[in-house]
């Protein structure tokens, strides 16, 4: 048994890759613990990185297993991306580097999405770089003349590769790395985690509520916590797979799976 149990918070903030499934493989048991948390009136959050898909995707996909879910309780590092460009610069030009769920995402926040051929004139006011796996040397010029013209840039998250089932493949961190090296600029923002701001996001509106970050990884989600000053539960089904050998600050406790902390 866990020193933490999950009933003992207001909400969850519970991420998905490596906690809820491992590519097309549910993790069944982690599911039946936030259900059954659920069940017992804990508000689950889910907050991923994965920017690809949008809130209402994801939505539909945690209805499917059986977890209550809306577009109101999923946040994606798209989502905070658009949004914090959108609080930033409300209707401002943006050219998006990245999938359907980011773009979508840009354009519920009220922002005006532009083609490469404006961005390559630099008439972007924010570029915002997610996972693109149509990822074209066009793009990546067409980001470049925005972001040489003075552009803001966002990163809905630095992630350097994504497990996959056999192995490792490039994350947004990779298309980040490369504008960044032919601009000479960093980020001027980066949104998911282990950014406190998506935490923020997430916990919005639920002033004061006890929070429980849970997830796989040390460097974004146990990272997140403890820069938001909130309590973590490391997850041994997903990127992490040994405990590590010091504790972090934030994280409470590391389980095998999430029925161990009910
Ligand atoms: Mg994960």
């Amino acid at each position: 048994m866990a020193d933490v149990s999950l009933l003992d918070y207001d909400v969850l903030l519970v991420d998905f890759d490596g906690v809820l499934w491992l590519g097309s493989r549910i993790i069944e048991e982690n599911v039946k613990a936030l259900r059954e948390a659920a069940r017992r009136g804990v508000e689950l959050v889910f907050v991923s990185n994965n920017s690809t898909r949008t809130r209402r995707y994801y939505a539909w996909r945690l209805r499917q297993l059986g977890l209550p879910a809306s577009e109101d309780n999923v946040v994606t590092s798209g989502f905070a991306a658009a949004t914090w460009v959108s609080e930033r610069a409300p209707g401002a030009r943006v050219y998006v580097v990245g999938e359907e769920g980011l773009v979508v995402e840009c354009h519920l926040a009220g922002l005006n999405v532009v083609d490469a051929e404006t961005a390559r004139k630099g008439l972007a006011e924010a570029v915002i770089v997610g996972l693109d796996r149509l990822f074209t040397y066009t793009k990546l010029a067409a980001a470049l003349r925005s972001l040489l013209a003075g552009a803001l840039f966002v990163a809905a998250n630095e992630d350097h590769v994504l497990p996959r089932e056999d192995g490792f493949d490039p994350g947004a961190g990779a298309m980040v790395a490369a504008l960044s090296r032919a601009s000479g600029r960093e980020p001027d923002f980066v949104a998911g985690k282990p950014s406190p701001y998506i935490a923020s996001l997430a916990l919005r509106g639920r002033r004061g509520a006890r929070a429980l970050v849970i997830g796989d990884r040390l460097d974004t989600d146990m990272e997140m916590a403890r820069r938001a000053g909130l309590d973590g539960l490391l997850v041994l089904t997903g990127v992490t797979r040994e405990p590590p050998e010091r504790l972090p600050e934030a994280v409470k406790a590391v389980v095998n799976n999430l029925i161990e902390a009910l």
